[in-house]
């Protein structure tokens, strides 16, 4: 059985669930992710193939 995980932003406006398991958690901070959210970085999660 996959793990479930839920996140969401502080308002709560914003929710998501996902399935895992996840070979890992990185955030790119390459000048396209960083033009795509705003930010200094975006958040992913790699899954085995
Ligand atoms: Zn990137």
């Amino acid at each position: 059985m996959a793990a479930s995980h839920r996140g969401s932003c502080i308002c709560g406006k914003v929710a998501f669930e996902v399935d895992g398991p996840f070979e890992r958690f990185l955030n790119c901070h390459c000048s396209r992710c960083r033009k795509a959210t705003g930010t200094a970085h975006s958040c992913e999660l790699m899954r085995r193939a």
